[in-house]
Parts: structure tokens; C-alpha cells; sequence
């Protein structure tokens, strides 16, 4: 048996951040992963803000970023918002590319990545751990599970996964679509439960997709590609290419760690509420978990640091925007829309909205009185919003805007 002071479960950006945060902090690591390649097979959107990337310690390169995008068009029931001037702009990353620089990463600082090796069970065994895989077994002090949406690890261990799994598709096309900003639908018609998306990749590329909270992905998308007034106008002259599904994941468990037994990225539940998108707030938890890992091998804390570490991090945003998330999926989106968007705090948000935090980025003045109406719209839906939209917004902003 082979010992490790860490192993990691699953070469996706969770787990490659944790094993990089780990090994740079000088313990032996392992990171399992039962494909024989990583970045394969692909199942994202890519969609991340350079923020993002930085915080991630991932900057820009062309080497994994297919696209930049400065605008979005989001169309709700009929009623669209352009938003022209996204404050910085999305990036859209090729995954495949992205989570091969991640592991070159982790690998520069020690990590040794195994391929083809899937995680069967974790035992716990004195003060440590026995990982036995599909070829071998790892002891070691600590485990950091990055399994990802359709982790089952951390269930043996009696931990509960994330709140909702929403199945999702995508397809890629090529042709000559003419789109130079994302395109949302938020429709219940169109993607129960959730939202539809078009994302131009350069070159005349598109990637189309969608995730439904009641599953029927196929016949969803390909009904949203032929019959939707926008979408199918767009694909007029597309020929389809390859298709990949996957899992959306929203709302973190409840605990994230069981003894020395850390989970996280998809497999916990670390993504944004609104939308799903987790490279971002994996990694940052990978590599949180990472730290607490190292000094678990010192013999200097325990794993719930991480727990404590991360929600502070991110839990307000998680809160927050899971309730928030209810509303819109719950009332008109249109009516939302159309109300902040006359209300003139749309074009507010246009500028500074913050592409990481999406929620606590509204906490600041003068988005208050939408964030506060939004989620009091549980108790009395859209007259709730009306007034509170009516509260006074600072003068010179909205002379500029309405
Ligand atoms: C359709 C779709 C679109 C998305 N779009 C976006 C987006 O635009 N922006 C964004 O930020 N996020 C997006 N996401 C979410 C994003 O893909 C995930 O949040 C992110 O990949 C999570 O990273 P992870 O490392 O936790 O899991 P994963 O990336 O899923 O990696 C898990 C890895 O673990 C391996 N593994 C699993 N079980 C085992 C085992 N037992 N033993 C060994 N290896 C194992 C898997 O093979 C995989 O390589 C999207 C997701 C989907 C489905």
C-alpha cells in the first residue's frame, strides 16, 4: 500500500486546487482520477469572470480561454434587458484546456496526479485513512473529496450532498451565427426550473444549453433550438456538433467534512446559487481545504477549520442567493424584470454587478431595496417589489438613469 499525507479524490478544479494548495504547503499528495485524462469528458459552459480567475490564482491565458464576452441578453416570457457593458468582461474557458493548466499546476508543486484510478471506498483506520481504488489502496492522514455533481464518497461517510441536482445539456454548433454577447432565456416554458443559454465561442461557434428541474434535457433542447423565436433564428444556418449533458449542483450541505474527511466543489455543493457555476468557488474551497489538509498533517487542526473557513467565505452568498433563486424561479420573472428594469436598477447593476457574487454584490446601496424586495416577495409576491422599488434611490444616479 502506498502512504500519502493527502489524497485528493477527482482531478476537476476542486480537487486539483486543494492538491496544489496542499502540496505547495510542503505535504506529499495524491490526486485519483478515474479517467485516464483530465479535462475529459467535457460537461461546462466554461463561463467565469476574470475575478474569478484571479482569485483562483488562474490568470487569463489564451491557452485555455475560448472567448471574452462584454454583454448579455437576458429574455424573460417576451421582455428582454440588453445589458451592453458588463463591468468586466465573462470569459468562457475551455475546460478541457483550463483543467489541464490546473493539474500542470498542482504536478509544478509536488502533487503527483494518478489517472485511471476511481475511488471505490474510504475506511477510516486508526488516525488515518485507506482510499481503495479500482487498482490499489492510499493511506493517508487526511482525504479531500472532489468527486464532483455525481459524488457518492462523502454519502458513505454519512455526509448529505448538495440541496437540488438539476440534469443539464449542451451542444455545440458551428456555422455562421451572428451573437457577440451570452444570451439567457429565463423561462420556465423553456427550462423548467432553471434557464436556457447561447454562448457565442468566436468563429461563428456556439454552445447552446440548457438544465431542467424535470429532466427531458433531449427533446427540451431540441425544442428550444428549433421553436424558440430568438434561438432558432440564430441557428438558422448551424450545423450541430458535439453534445455533452452533465449535473448542475445548488446549495452547499449542510457539514463538509466528517473526522479528516474534507468534501468540496460540486460533490459539496459549492456553486453559485443563481446560476450553478462552480469553477470558481471549487477551487477557492479546494484550495481552503488544501491548507486545512496540510497542517491536519502537522497535527495543528482538525477539519471542521475548513468548514468554519469556507462558509465565512462564502455562506452569505450561498444563503442568500438560495432564497433569492426561489423567488425567481417561483414568480414572473417578467414582471421582475420588467419592473427593475423601469425602476432603472437594472441599468444600475449593469455596471458594477459583481460576476463572483452575484447576491452579496446587490447588498450594496442602492441594490438594497431590490435584494430586500426580492426576497419579500416570498410573503407577498410582486406587490412587495413594487414597493419597495418605489423607496427613494440617491438623486444624482437616478437623474443619470431614468
Ligand atoms: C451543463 C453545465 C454547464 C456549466 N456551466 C458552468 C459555467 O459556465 N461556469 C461555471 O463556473 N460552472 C459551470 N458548471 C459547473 C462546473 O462544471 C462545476 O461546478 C465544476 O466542474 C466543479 O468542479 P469539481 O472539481 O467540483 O467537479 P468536476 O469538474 O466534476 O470534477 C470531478 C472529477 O472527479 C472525478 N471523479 C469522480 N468520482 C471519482 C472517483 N470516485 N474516483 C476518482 N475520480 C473521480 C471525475 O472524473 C472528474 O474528473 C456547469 C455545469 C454543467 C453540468
Amino acid at each position: 500500500m502506498r502512504a500519502y499525507d493527502v489524497i485528493v479524490i477527482g482531478g476537476g478544479p476542486s480537487g486539483l486546487s486543494a492538491s496544489w494548495s496542499a502540496a505547495s504547503r510542503g505535504v506529499k499528495v495524491a490526486v485519483l482520477e478515474e479517467h485516464e485524462e483530465i479535462g475529459r469528458p467535457r460537461h461546462c459552459a466554461g463561463l467565469v469572470s476574470g475575478e474569478g480567475l484571479r482569485l483562483i490564482g488562474m490568470p487569463c491565458k489564451n491557452e485555455y480561454v475560448e472567448n471574452k464576452i462584454r454583454k448579455a441578453l437576458i429574455v424573460a416570457d417576451g421582455f428582454y434587458v440588453e445589458l451592453k457593458k458588463l463591468g468586466e468582461p465573462v470569459y468562457v474557458l475551455d475546460r478541457e484546456a483550463f483543467d489541464k493548466a490546473m493539474a500542470d499546476r498542482a504536478a509544478s508543486h509536488g502533487a503527483e496526479i494518478l489517472l485511471g484510478k476511481r475511488a471505490k471506498r474510504v475506511d477510516k483506520i486508526g488516525d488515518g485513512y485507506v482510499v481503495e481504488t479500482s487498482d490499489g489502496s492510499y493511506a493517508c492522514k487526511a482525504v479531500i473529496d472532489g468527486e464532483g455533481a455525481t459524488s457518492r464518497l462523502a454519502k458513505d461517510m454519512g455526509l448529505e450532498g448538495p440541496k437540488l441536482k438539476l440534469p443539464a445539456l449542451q451542444v455545440e454548433v458551428k456555422g455562421f451565427a451572428d451573437l457577440d454577447g451570452i444570451l439567457v432565456i429565463l423561462d420556465n416554458r423553456w427550462a423548467p426550473g432553471f434557464f436556457s443559454w447561447v454562448i457565442p465561442l468566436g468563429d461563428g461557434k456556439l454552445r447552446v444549453g440548457l438544465a431542467s428541474a424535470i429532466g427531458h434535457c433531449d427533446s427540451l433542447l431540441k425544442r428550444l433550438m428549433r421553436r424558440h423565436p430568438i434561438v432558432s433564428k440564430l441557428l438558422e444556418r448551424v450545423e450541430a456538433g458535439n453534445r455533452y449533458g452533465g449535473t448542475i449542483v445548488i446549495g452547499p450541505s449542510k457539514k463538509t467534512y466528517e473526522g479528516n474527511f474534507m468534501v468540496v466543489g460540486d460533490a459539496a455543493g459549492q456553486t453559485k446559487p443563481l446560476t450553478g457555476g462552480g469553477v470558481v468557488y471549487g477551487a477557492l474551497c479546494g484550495s481552503l481545504a488544501g491548507v486545512v489538509a496540510s497542517n491536519i498533517v502537522g497535527g495543528e487542526v482538525d477539519a471542521s477549520l475548513y468548514e468554519r473557513l469556507w462558509r465565512r467565505l462564502l455562506g452569505l452568498e450561498e444563503g442568500l442567493g438560495w432564497l433569492m433563486r426561489r423567488v425567481f424561479v417561483f414568480n414572473g420573472m417578467r414582471e421582475l424584470l420588467n419592473l427593475a428594469s423601469r425602476s432603472g436598477l437594472l441599468s444600475l447593476m449593469e455596471e458594477s454587478i459583481n460576476y463572483e457574487y452575484h447576491v452579496t454584490s446587490m447588498l450594496r446601496k442602492p441594490y438594497l431595496p431590490l435584494l430586500g424586495s426580492l426576497l419579500l416577495a416570498f410573503l407577498m409576491p410582486v406587490k412587495a417589489f413594487k414597493y419597495l422599488l418605489q423607496a427613494p434611490l440617491p438623486t444624482q444616479r437616478r437623474s443619470k438613469f431614468v
